[in-house]
């Protein structure tokens, strides 16, 4: 599916979402506890109010309920199923698996049509939710060795 373009100058293009696009993010963010949600909405107006950071990439959240079911399945990618260790949470123990869902999960949408989970635009973005939220946890901030970068909680 890809998004709709507006042309910015002779060479940029900002990504912005289709309408099914849009639904489908008011949906997500919906399933999401309010001060979380409210975290998300304004580090979202404020990256959008910065002239390079709207261009590097359109903030989207990739999941925020996530079924018991359907972690167990995350659980065994890496595991029993091929593919990386993605998670270490087994269903009903993830804050995902609650609703309203304490937790969800961002990427970017690229100009080209790509979702990156870039690092560098992740921990941008994490700086500006803790601002905006001091009680939401980024996933990059986990102590240990394995950090969640598009990961965010409270
Ligand atoms: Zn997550």
């Amino acid at each position: 599916m890809l998004p709709s373009k507006a042309v910015v100058g002779a060479t940029r293009v900002v990504p912005a979402l289709n309408e099914t696009q849009k639904r489908s993010q008011a949906a997500r963010l919906g399933q999401a506890v309010p001060t979380l949600a409210a975290a998300y909405a304004q580090a979202l107006a404020r990256w959008m109010g910065d002239p390079v950071l709207r261009l590097a990439g359109l903030p989207i959240v990739t999941e925020s309920y996530r079924s018991p079911e359907r972690q167990d399945e995350l659980y065994r990618q890496g595991r029993s199923k091929p593919g990386p260790v993605v998670t270490y949470k087994r269903g009903g123990e993830s804050k995902h698996n609650v609703l309203p869902s304490r937790a969800l999960d961002v990427a970017f949408l690229l100009a080209d049509g790509s979702v990156s989970w870039s690092g560098l635009l992740l921990s941008k973005f994490a700086r500006l939710v803790k601002a905006a939220d001091a009680r939401v946890r980024w996933g990059g901030d986990f102590p240990g060795d394995f950090k969640d970068r598009p990961h965010f909680e409270v």
